[in-house]
């Protein structure tokens, strides 16, 4: 029999805040947006979308900034740390949702959220180990074995894997722990200081261009030689901006030389997201749906 039950999902974002009704297969049926203010007032949006049009909802998964707790095992399990968003700091998310709600609720990294996503119905479906790896005003990454989230201490920190700089390049890191690590030197805000605009104003020949995609194909190449994807998503405003899967791809198989599977020398071994916005929050109702069937 069908399941036709339905689930909540929540993409909880430094700006704005995304709200879903979906289907056990991760299809939306409904959605709102709304800017993400004080903690309590996002919870009390949640409450009011949720109790609206009468479609009741068994379980919310959430996928959050952070820095945020995710290991359901910790005392302080669903609670952010030390964040510049006002307010934030110290808040017990997943608390705060299940007294409203009166539902279970399943928390993961809004970068975890997209890459469950991808795996469900995206470009990571039927990898057993893949990568999803987004390139915005940071770098971050999480890692999918057979369809859900690498458990890990806090999450893992891609971006701030040292690269080799390339001769002549003497530009500031915008890391403020690290002078060589990928988020200093090719994330968003390292390309508006080093080049005063974003990378999409320039032509994927451009040398500015074939810097941050070499950086980035360094990154790629770490990961492969470390995890042995069978496949890596990149996305984010950086990752998406024209040409630069390719561009960063070709970088990638140039610095693993000969050293490493046929397999990743494929044009799509490296990829973009194929649900693009969407796949947060399509993760976020995945992790509502393994929420209910795991406890069942
Ligand atoms: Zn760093």
């Amino acid at each position: 029999m069908a399941d036709e039950r339905l689930f909540g999902g929540i993409e909880l974002g430094g700006t704005k805040t995304v709200f879903a009704i979906g289907t056990c297969s991760g299809k939306i049926i409904a959605r709102r947006t709304v800017p993400t203010r004080a903690p309590e007032a996002v919870v009390a949006d949640a409450a009011i979308f949720f109790a609206e049009g009468g479609s009741k909802v068994s379980a919310l998964g959430v996928g959050a900034f952070g820095p945020i707790v995710i290991d359901p095992k910790a005392p302080d399990y669903g609670q952010l740390c030390d964040t510049n968003k006002p307010g934030w700091s110290g808040f017990g998310l997943t608390g705060a949702l299940e007294e409203a709600m009166g539902l279970p609720v399943r928390l993961v990294t809004d970068v975890g959220a997209a890459a469950i996503g991808e795996a469900q119905l995206g470009a990571l479906r039927g990898c057993e180990i893949g990568i999803y790896l987004t390139v915005g005003t940071g770098i971050g990454g999480a890692i999918i074995v057979g369809g859900k989230v690498l458990p890990a201490l806090l999450h893992p920190e891609m971006g701030h894997i040292a690269l080799h700089r390339l001769p002549g390049d003497a530009a500031p890191s915008t890391c403020n722990f690290h002078d060589n690590c990928a988020e200093g030197l090719a994330a968003g805000p390292a390309i508006a200081a080093r080049f005063g605009k974003s990378l999409d104003h320039f032509a994927p020949d451009d040398p500015e261009f074939l810097m941050i995609a070499d950086y980035l194909g360094q990154l790629c190449c770490q990961l492969v030689l470390t995890l042995s994807p069978q496949r890596i998503v990149l996305g984010g405003g950086v990752g998406g901006a024209p040409g630069v899967v390719p561009a960063v791809h070709r970088a990638m198989v140039r610095h693993l030389g000969r050293y490493a599977p046929a397999a990743v020398a494929d044009e799509h071994y490296l990829t973009a997201p194929t649900l693009g916005q969407d796949a947060g929050i399509t993760g976020a109702l995945v992790c509502a749906v393994n929420a209910i069937r795991e406890m069942a």
